[in-house]
C-alpha cells in the first residue's frame, strides 16, 4: 500500500476531485510497482492521529531494540526517532495522544516500516512476526526479499516463487516473471507441501512481483542477468521464426 496526500476539493457519487495531487509521482509509482488494477482507497485525515494499534506496534519494536542494545526503552526510542527523522526528513512528532504534534496515521506507518527495516538489517530479534507488526503487507514482503529474511519467522531466507512449483537455481531463474516471497527452509517446505492457498490462509502473506529497478535495488537480480535472459529470449524467438 502506498499513500499520497492531497486536499479534497469536490466529490459526488461518480467523481472525486483532489487539489494539489502529485499526478506525476503517482504515475511513476504505478509503473514502478507494476500495478495492473486500478483500485484505490481514500483515507481521510480526521486529525485523530496515529491509532492505538500503531502505538502498540511501535513500542513493541522499540522494546525489542532496547532488549537487544541494553538501553532503557525511552533512550532507545529517542535515538531511533532521531535517526528516522534524519533519514526521512519528516517533521518531529510526538507519540502522546494529548500532544498537538501527535504523529498522523501515515507518519506512524512510515515509522513502523522504518523500524522493521532497521531491525531486520541489524538482526535485532523481534518477538512478533514482521508481517504482523506492519499494517503494510507489501512493505513486509519487500523487506523480507531485501534482507533475505523469512516473512513468517525472520530466519535466513531464500527467494521462493509463488507461481512456480519446485526449486530452480537462483541464477537460472528470471525473477521478473514471477511473484516472489522470502522464505526459510522450513516454511519453504511447508508451502511446497500444503500449497499456496492453504499457506496464505494460515500465514496471511502474499507474493509480490518486483519491477526491474526494485529487483536490482533489493539485490535479487543484476542488470547483467536480465540482459542475459533478454538475449536468450531473443535467440529463442529467432530460432522459432526460422522454424516456422
Ligand atoms: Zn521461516
Amino acid at each position: 500500500m502506498q499513500g499520497y496526500s492531497a486536499k479534497l476539493d469536490k466529490f459526488n457519487s461518480k467523481q472525486v476531485l483532489l487539489n494539489g495531487f502529485d499526478s506525476a509521482e503517482f504515475a511513476h509509482d504505478l509503473a514502478l510497482w507494476n500495478v495492473r488494477h486500478n483500485e484505490v482507497m481514500l483515507l481521510v485525515d480526521d486529525r485523530r492521529g496515529h491509532t492505538p494499534e500503531q502505538h502498540r506496534k511501535i513500542f513493541a519494536i522499540v522494546g525489542d531494540f532496547a532488549k537487544w542494545s541494553g538501553e532503557d526503552l525511552e533512550t532507545e526510542r529517542f535515538f531511533l526517532t532521531i535517526d528516522f527523522l534524519q533519514e526521512s526528513g519528516i517533521e518531529p512528532f510526538s507519540l502522546s495522544y494529548k500532544s498537538e504534534e501527535q504523529a498522523s496515521v501515515t507518519v506512524a506507518k512510515q515509522f513502523i516500516n522504518w523500524l522493521l527495516d532497521r531491525a531486520i538489517a541489524w538482526n535485532v530479534p523481534l518477538h512478533e512476526r514482521p508481517s504482523e507488526l506492519t499494517d503494510d503487507i507489501y512493505s513486509a514482503m519487500l523487506m523480507g526479499l531485501k534482507h533475505r529474511s523469512c516473512v513468517i519467522c525472520g530466519e535466513h531466507a531464500d527467494i521462493h516463487h509463488v507461481d512456480v512449483v519446485g526449486l530452480t537455481g537462483r541464477d537460472n531463474t528470471d525473477h521478473r516473471r514471477n511473484r516472489l516471497m522470502a522464505l526459510c527452509r522450513t516454511h519453504h517446505s511447508e508451502i511446497e507441501q500444503i500449497g499456496f492457498e492453504k499457506f496464505d490462509s494460515l500465514h496471511h502473506v502474499e507474493g509480490i512481483k518486483l519491477q526491474e529497478d526494485l529487483l536490482i535495488a533489493t539485490g535479487v537480480m543484476t542488470r547483467t542477468q536480465m540482459n542475459e535472459f533478454d538475449a536468450k529470449y531473443y535467440r529463442e524467438s529467432l530460432r522459432k521464426n526460422i522454424g516456422d
